[in-house]
């Protein structure tokens, strides 16, 4: 059986040769790690191999982990999932990031709650057609960058995007690709891209920011 330290090392591998591969700095590629549905006990061994950055998709988990795991210093929490209006507080208060910023109502109350440093945002955009994917449709993406930056408290710092669930990680390519391409088209230099099964090819495409779980944690129960 493998360790989380094995995990890690392997992943941070698989990380440093697809960087050696694309030409990319290592320095230029943040590993998120999504520690949903995991015990808080998870993220301190992570934090004990010297993980620090750390990704959330339920608002109240995530602001129980803050709570539960204030002493480990330099800790920094990225919210990645849908968010209610009614949850916004939580990420004001707990988040440095937040990946999923694909509502108004949404951004105009994370503005509204969030005090000291800005929130840096990555807008989630709708790269498939599929009725259940959530995002910003392409075409709006400029309306919607130009009324967040108009709020307080908000920085818009890139673009997040999901490809249809099930594809092979070279089917994902192309999605990437259209993100980047995107993000480069409204002047934004940080993409959020690249999961467990095609967290290489995201970095091929440009990915700046990978959220990876199961490769790390192992396999979640899929309830909160
Ligand atoms: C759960 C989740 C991830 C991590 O997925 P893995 O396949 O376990 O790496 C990344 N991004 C979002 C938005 C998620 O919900």
């Amino acid at each position: 059986m493998s360790t989380l330290a094995d995990n890690f090392e392997r992943v941070e591998a698989r990380i440093v040769a697809a960087c050696q591969r694309s030409g990319r700095a290592r320095a230029d590629v943040e590993l998120v790690a999504v520690s949903k549905l995991h015990p808080a006990r998870a993220i301190e061994e992570a934090y004990a191999v010297g993980q620090r950055h750390f990704g959330e998709n339920y608002a109240q988990e995530l602001r129980d982990k803050h709570e539960a795991l204030a002493h480990l210093r330099g800790v920094r929490w990225h919210a990645i999932g849908p968010l209610q209006p009614k949850n916004a507080k939580y990420v004001a208060r707990a988040a440095h990031f937040f990946h999923a910023l694909e509502r108004l109502d949404v951004a105009h109350e994370l503005s509204r709650r969030r005090t000291g440093d800005a929130l840096d945002c990555f807008v989630e955009v709708k790269l498939s057609g599929e009725a259940t994917k959530a995002g910003i449709a392409p075409d709006d993406l400029g309306a919607f960058i130009a009324s967040v930056k108009a709020l307080p408290n908000l920085n818009v710092v890139g673009l997040m995007g999901m490809p249809p669930a099930d594809l092979e990680a070279n089917q994902a390519r192309p999605y990437f690709a259209r993100l980047a391409s995107l993000a480069r088209a409204h002047g934004l230099s940080k993409l959020s891209m690249g999961m467990t099964g095609d967290f290489e090819v995201a970095i091929e495409e440009g990915a700046t920011h990978l959220r990876v779980g199961t490769a790390l944690f192992g396999p979640r129960s899929e309830t909160a």
